[in-house]
């Protein structure tokens, strides 16, 4: 009996200090956790912020082999891989988050979302579409109806583009300008299809949709020029100016072709000079310029862009006055004119140029649908010009 209660009285101050040690080997684990992760985030944050992904990287995936449980930071890796196109690695990233059992049930849908995205990005629609569709009736339904959204755009499957942009609708985002585009988008197809009833019926659609669809109205007077129907197709086209005034410029040389084609061409050329006084910025000049050396002469062509400049001074303007200056100038100051003109076009390429307004992503052609960064009818339809976009 004396002999069990000797061993008690050595072995229990034994078992305290072992639990002690292990007490403070925990604590001192602790402790330098939470020193040591601030620091190293920070260290994290402070790459991204300097835009050195490829450093932030490093740190991340330091931290994350000693902190396999922090779901958050593998998020964040995932979304790093994805931006530094490491897509490989994103999706093996989400697929081991989606595969933990831990999860809760939104983080489960936030897993699922960005292997959808690292899909789109790889290319891999199908296997995207599905995920995504999966995710309709939780949480993280709208985010994924944008994903789809884009899918659907990139594939030009615009029937399933447009359920889905109904879908989204809301007050803070209509899709009006997207629906009407996508219609017009079938439309096009359509057309192709030598379907004009069809295209027609796609058209309504859009201006249905969005009553200011200039594109809509544009292509409706494409289809009656086609049908030979000249005087409808100007009625169409002359109700641009009501919907955006800009986009008369888009239509000015069909305009002109209709009126040509009913034998009224000076009518036509007197319309645009009316446009271009009301509308000073009209990206008509050149057109009507062609049109009077064509049918009066350089002498008139020259006096009409000399009342431009006047009137709207710009430097597209004072190029177009120089092209006219050498055709009626002397010729010993044509060497000159010719080099200042030169030298004016190389300098003011980009007013040459049309321009996105959300990316500034320039092109030659307009588009209605920027191919920098998807947008849709964030083209200025002036040359040279960012303009704002009208809800
Ligand atoms: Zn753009």
């Amino acid at each position: 009996m004396i002999e069990i209660q000797f061993w008690w009285l050595v072995v229990l101050p034994l078992f305290f200090g072992l639990g002690w040690l292990a007490a403070r080997v925990d604590i001192k684990h602790v402790i330098a956790q939470s020193k040591s992760l601030p620091s190293a985030y920070f260290k994290g944050l402070n790459h991204l912020l300097a835009g050195e992904t490829n450093k932030a990287i490093e740190v991340y995936v330091d931290i994350a082999k000693n902190n396999e449980e922090t779901i958050e930071l593998q998020f964040t890796l995932g979304l790093l891989f994805r931006r530094r196109g490491e897509l490989e690695r994103a999706i093996r990233m989400h697929q081991k988050l989606l595969a933990r059992r831990d999860l809760t049930e939104s983080q489960k849908e936030h897993a699922q979302l960005e292997l959808a995205v690292d899909f789109i990005k790889s290319g891999l629609f199908d296997r995207a579409e599905n995920l995504l569709h999966e995710l309709s009736q939780t949480n993280a339904a709208k985010e994924a109806r944008v994903e789809l959204l884009a899918i659907y755009q990139q594939e030009h499957e615009w029937q399933k583009a447009i359920e889905i942009a109904e879908q989204l609708r809301d007050e803070s985002h209509t899709y009006q300008h997207e629906i009407a585009q996508f219609n017009c988008e079938l439309a096009a197809a359509a057309l192709v299809r030598k379907q004009e009833d069809q295209a027609q019926a796609y058209l309504e659609n859009a201006l249905n949709t969005h009553r200011q669809c200039v594109r809509a109205r544009i292509m409706l007077g494409e289809i009656l020029y086609g049908q030979q129907q000249y005087q409808a197709a100007i009625d169409q086209w002359l109700q641009i100016e009501a919907q955006d005034e800009a986009c008369i410029s888009l239509i000015a040389r069909h305009l002109l072709n209709a009126y040509e084609q009913l034998g009224r061409i000076n009518e036509g050329i007197d319309l645009l000079q009316r446009f271009l006084q009301r509308y000073p910025e009209l990206d008509v000049v050149d057109l009507i310029y062609e049109q009077i050396i064509a049918r009066q002469g350089v002498d008139a062509a020259h006096q009409f862009v000399r009342e431009r400049l006047r009137d709207a001074p710009s430097m597209p303007g004072l190029r177009k006055l120089l092209e006219a200056h050498l055709l009626v100038a002397p010729d010993d100051q044509k060497p000159e004119i010719e080099l200042i003109g030169k030298l004016l076009h190389d300098n003011t390429r980009e007013h040459t140029m049309f321009y996105c307004r959300e990316c500034g992503f320039k092109t030659r052609q307009f588009f209605w649908h920027c191919p920098g960064c998807n947008g849709w009818e964030t083209y200025s339809p002036i040359r040279g010009k960012k303009r704002k976009h009208a809800e």
